[in-house]
């Protein structure tokens, strides 16, 4: 919560979602929403009361009543047409994407784009929450498998993805058979809210999809309410790691997606100019607050020689609000959180590593002289035990790490405890074949900087960017919301005499 000033009391509010009505809170406790870029307040967000969320997850539990039988072909027509409403709203949704989170407008249709891909995959859940059957596994017995929506499932996400990451959970849940509560970031629920409004247009029926919005005390109410089976979490591994232990203590099935300090290796025969573009890229779009950013360059031998080149590529970036054509890089979320990224800057300089490119205080006319930007931003000489190595900082600060061979560099990523994703780049098929085998990450891009997985397979990191077994969306999520029912099955005919059987045997 924050305080709300007088400008927050004129905004309008956001609505909780409860048994297909978008409802006013009668919460006293509210949080200003705000344009990164200029301050100005967009909305406020309440923070829903006990007999709110309690009213969200009863509504979902008599809703699953109906949903779970609900024939396959309605389900699925459900988020064809839902894909057909994202891509007419598409120019809307990443407009309000960018007001309250800031990233650029063809980033935020990005943004857009990646939930768009699950929704598509949603609506081919027929093919893709089929059971397995074996035929005569003794004397006239079959046995086969359903897979089983488990009743409410629960959603809580970060604030840096409010499209892509709410469509990750609730179309694959709710394709699956189950209701879902879902519980946005406080930071930028307004087009997560729109999002919702598209899903009952197209069909969604009441309580099958609750919002309630809040913060710590939402989540842990989710982690604790009994009638939840599953919960489904993206965010900072500190709450992750205490939603996991939390939720599972209270018997739910819980994955947690959390943060992350990716690490790219530049081998001196990659392409140049390829390279150092898709680093400027991945390490400064989204003014670095993506899961998958790469926040760590290992430059191994020669490719050290690239810092300078690598310097004035990200000196042609242009820090701006994310509305103006042309820039590259946008605010970040909050003040808050500029301050962080700013007194790890200042840590940098501190613990000895070389600033090779400052971006604090990029000066900016107009309203954009209040927003909370910091430019693109190069450290070199960067070791482990440093602040700027161990942290992960979530801004665009770009750590240069120094290697002697792929050897080496590839300990600098075995040693580091994050696991999300990783890149390498090179020309040669040899060192992308041991990057591959030796690495220790779950997800890998060979002359790829963000190797986000399309839902035909599913979001892999591994190690203590992730808790839990299973991957959102994808073949993974499937099995994750669903749960599987094995029948072992015999018929006899009227003229059977039967045989008495001791055994544990099927005969
Ligand atoms: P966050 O952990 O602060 O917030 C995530 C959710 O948890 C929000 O809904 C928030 O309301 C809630 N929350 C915040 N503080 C809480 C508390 N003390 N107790 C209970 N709930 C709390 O994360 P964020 O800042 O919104 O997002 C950035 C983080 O998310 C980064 O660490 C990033 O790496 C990570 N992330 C990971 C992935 C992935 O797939 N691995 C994807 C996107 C973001």
């Amino acid at each position: 919560m924050n305080a709300i000033s007088e400008q927050g009391l004129k905004a309008p509010t956001v609505k909780l979602l409860i048994n297909g009505q978008f409802i006013e809170s009668k919460t006293t406790e509210w949080r200003e929403v705000i344009n990164p870029a200029t301050q100005e307040v967009l909305a406020r967000v309440p923070f829903a009361t006990q007999e709110e969320i309690d009213a969200a997850v009863a509504s979902a539990k008599e809703a699953f009543k109906t949903w779970k039988k609900t024939p396959i072909g309605a389900r699925a027509r459900i988020f064809l047409k839902l894909q057909q409403l994202i891509r007419e709203n598409m120019g809307e949704l990443a407009a309000l994407l960018t007001a309250e989170q800031g990233k650029t407008l063809p980033d935020a249709e990005g943004d857009v784009f990646r939930g768009l891909e699950v929704v598509e995959h949603a609506a081919s859940i027929g093919n893709l929450q089929l059971g397995e059957l074996a035929n005569n596994v003794a004397n006239g017995v079959d046995t086969y498998t359903l897979l089983q929506p488990l009743g409410v499932c629960a959603g809580i996400t970060p604030f840096n993805f409010p499209a892509m990451i709410p469509l990750w959970m609730f179309p694959m849940a709710i394709a699956t058979g189950n209701t879902f509560v879902l519980k946005p970031s406080e930071q930028d629920p307004i087009v997560t809210m729109r999002l919702c409004e598209l899903a009952l247009e197209a069909g969604i029926p009441a309580g099958v999809l609750n919002v309630i919005h809040g913060g710590e005390n939402a989540v842990n109410a989710i982690c604790d309410h009994k009638d939840i089976k599953a919960i489904s979490f993206v965010g900072s591994t500190k709450v992750g790691t205490h939603v996991y232990n939390r939720a599972s203590l209270a018997g739910k099935r819980v994955q947690c997606m959390m943060g992350a300090k990716n690490h790219a290796i530049v081998l001196p025969d990659a392409n140049k100019e390829q390279t150092l573009n898709a680093i400027a890229g991945a390490s400064f779009g989204a003014a670095g607050q993506r899961c998958m950013a790469l926040p760590v360059v290992v430059l191994v031998g020669e490719a050290q020689k690239w810092i300078p080149d690598l310097v004035a590529k990200a000196k042609t970036l242009k820090v701006g609000g994310g509305t103006e054509k042309g820039t590259d890089v946008g605010p970040l979320i909050s003040c808050a959180a500029r301050e962080r990224v700013e007194s790890l800057i200042e840590r940098g300089i501190a613990d000895g590593a070389k600033l090779e490119l400052d971006g604090r205080k990029p000066q900016l006319a107009g309203d954009y002289a209040k927003g909370n930007f910091v430019g693109p931003t190069i450290f070199s000489g960067v070791k482990p035990g440093m602040s700027i190595y161990d942290i992960e900082i979530f801004g665009p600060v770009l750590a240069l790490v120094p290697a002697a061979d792929l050897d080496e560099a590839i300990s600098f990523i075995n040693d580091n405890p994050n696991g999300n994703g990783t890149a390498i780049f090179t020309q040669s098929g040899a060192a992308a074949h041991k990057f591959q085998e030796d690495i220790d990450v779950g997800q890998v891009g060979i002359n790829v900087p963000i190797p986000v997985p399309v839902p035909l397979f599913s979001f892999s990191g591994s190690r203590a960017s992730k808790l839990g077994d299973l991957g959102p969306y994808g073949k993974q999520v499937v099995l994750f919301y669903t749960q599987t029912k094995t029948v072992t099955s015999r018929w006899f005919d009227d003229n059977s005499t039967g045989t008495l059987n001791t055994t544990i045997s099927l005969k």
